[in-house]
């Protein structure tokens, strides 16, 4: 699409609109600015991209800015380990956060000083209930709750137990700081929420500088206010969350807290869309850590697992990631998308950009019988039929070559257009081949399958121009060079593996999800580098490079892709 020309109306997604809405109405102080904010405890997968192109694509459209700001307010999981590969991975799916790279953590000092103040105004107050006891206490939706013992201590008494709590005097879960709202909300969330809590934990910036820690409802709005953000998006069960980020607001802004831009004000406003679910896969991170820590796959950047790493260990290009996440667009219905359609995106993408090469998975040896032993010829092969600027390259070939064992049938059936005995092929790009006989082993087997080629015929066109309608690839068995190769198929057998209560999700693995293999490879293979990305295998599908196991002149190919959506057929029958 011409990125010059305005998109109509209809197709601005309602967050959008909303943003156009603001900026059209003067209310940015003259930039938009957005953020992403992932906790690093944990590797960003597949709905973390959705997020990510909502937060940094809106930025961009608006000609404005998305903070990378990392969510550190429990630090009992977070690591550097994991906001190092964050950033890696928003890079890699081709977004910039400039300058605007921020964590929760560098604002802990503002925000016990704004708690601090909320208890001085009487706006919160420690409380001892036991989490138990407050669940009683906060009841249900459709009545009022019971106030707390505690909520109407005052407020120089209530300061005195926060800076206790600050100082350590009381161990995780003896007490915590709850903002004073509303018993009787009907929202939950509304009624006296914690907004600080005790944990005797170091963080992995902070050290043991901090006991408390904030709450993220407390937390996330102070950090968008004072980094002067207009447009806060997130996932829907913050929805009802949204009533609490407001009352953060307006507390800051009694408190003058709020940034100036463009000679007024900048109020936070937060929307949410609905998340993005995929079929074949789990993506909560707990049950991805589970996956990783019991060594169900090989680490995070497993090319089976929904993580971004994994998906560009695997070979997906960035640009088809892109795609997949324009395509779901956003929207606050509740839905799962497809898998095929993210692997069709990978496909369309690939098929652009990825060089043909030929490759032998299952073969079988095929002897030319009327060529002479030691000669040999050469043949140009398109580099990619899609991408005349690719080129060619010279392929050769001699009396022996390999073949895919599935391109022979001894009993075909008419519409069966490969290699049979009395039948004609083109072996791709080098010649037509008449098959006259097979070899076969003790077993019944066929071990090599013997013929003869039309010398005329060499580039694989008929010199009488008869068609001859089955193509198949091959590689010269002198020169072939057998490579690793790893048949990655989807992790899960089954669309949903949360889908059963009383089945854990790990008994739904796919046990076929990664088969090693050896391809027999033309020797142009040999040197492929992950640098330059997934090659296509000529009718088998995209491999790429592992970029952790390949050493220079020996890659070890993952296979990306197949050429079509084998699920769907299953999912058919
Ligand atoms: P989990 O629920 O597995 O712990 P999370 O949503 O808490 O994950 P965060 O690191 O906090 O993970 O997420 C960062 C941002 O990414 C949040 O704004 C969140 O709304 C968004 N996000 C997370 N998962 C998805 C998803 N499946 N689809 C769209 N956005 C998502
Ligand atoms: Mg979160």
């Amino acid at each position: 699409m011409n990125e010059e020309s305005p998109a109509p109306a209809s197709s601005k997604h309602f967050l959008e609109q909303w943003i156009e809405g603001d900026v059209l109405a003067g209310r940015t102080g003259g930039k938009v600015v957005t953020r992403f904010p992932p906790e690093p405890n944990g590797y960003l997968h597949i709905g973390h991209a959705k997020a990510i192109c909502v937060d940094f694509g809106m930025a961009k459209k608006f000609g404005g800015e998305c903070h990378l700001r990392l969510d550190d307010t429990n630090p009992s999981k977070e690591s550097d380990e994991f906001a190092e590969n964050i950033k890696t991975d928003i890079r890699w799916l081709g977004f910039d956060w400039g300058g605007h790279f921020y964590s929760a953590a560098d604002y802990f000092d503002t925000m016990y000083a704004i708690a601090e103040n909320l208890v001085k105004a009487g706006q919160a107050y420690v409380c001892f209930l036991s989490q138990e006891e407050w669940k009683k206490h906060r009841g249900i939706p459709t009545e009022p709750g019971i106030p707390s013992p505690w909520r109407d201590t005052p407020p120089e008494e209530n300061l005195a137990r926060f800076r206790e709590m600050r100082d350590g005097k009381y161990k995780d879960g003896e007490c915590c700081l709850r903002a004073k709202i509303d018993m009787a909300s009907p929202n939950i969330h509304f009624r006296d929420p914690v907004i600080y809590r005790i944990m005797h934990v170091s963080h992995y910036h902070l050290g043991d500088k901090w006991c408390v820690y904030p709450m993220y409802d407390f937390a996330h709005p102070i950090e968008d206010a004072l980094e002067g953000v207009t447009h806060s998006m997130c996932t829907l069960e913050f929805e009802v969350h949204r009533p609490l980020y407001d009352w953060v607001v307006d507390r800051m802004d009694e408190m003058g807290l709020l940034v100036e831009r463009g000679g007024m004000k900048i109020r936070p406003h937060q929307r949410e869309f609905s998340r993005l679910n995929i079929t074949y896969t789990v993506m909560s991170k707990r049950k991805l850590h589970e996956l990783v820590d019991l060594g169900k796959v090989s680490g995070w950047d497993d090319p089976r697992m929904p993580t971004l790493c994994g998906m560009r260990r695997r070979g997906y290009p960035a640009a088809a990631v892109r795609a997949f996440c324009e395509g779901v667009g956003v929207t606050k219905f509740i839905s799962t998308t497809d898998v095929g359609i993210l692997e069709q995106a990978v496909r369309e993408e690939l098929n652009k950009t990825a060089p043909r090469r030929m490759a032998v998975l299952d073969p079988v040896k095929l002897v030319i019988d009327n060529m002479p032993e030691g000669e040999t010829h050469e043949c140009d092969a398109v580099n990619n039929p899609e991408d005349p600027a690719a080129g060619t390259r010279k392929v050769r070939f001699g009396r022996e070559l390999w073949v895919e064992r599935a391109d022979f049938m001894k009993d075909p059936p008419k519409k069966f257009y490969r290699l049979a005995v009395g039948r004609e092929v083109r072996l791709k790009y080098a010649c037509l081949f008449t098959c006259t006989g097979v070899v076969e082993d003790a077993a019944g087997n066929v071990a090599e399958i013997h013929g003869t080629w039309d010398p005329a015929s060499l580039g694989g066109n008929a010199p009488d121009g008869h068609a001859v309608r089955g193509t198949i690839h091959w590689v010269d068995a002198a020169t072939a060079v057998p490579l690793p190769v790893r048949l990655y198929d989807r992790l899960f057998q089954v669309e949903n593996p949360d889908a059963d209560a009383d089945r854990d999700f790990k008994d739904f693995l796919n046990p076929d999800s990664c088969k090693e293999a050896t391809a027999l490879c033309e020797p142009a293979l040999q040197g492929a580098k992950s640098a330059d990305g997934p090659v296509q295998f000529e009718r088998l599908g995209y491999f790429f490079p592992d970029p952790v196991d390949s050493k220079d002149g020996a890659p070890v190919f993952n296979r990306t892709s197949t050429l079509r959506d084998s699920w769907a057929k299953i999912a058919k029958k």
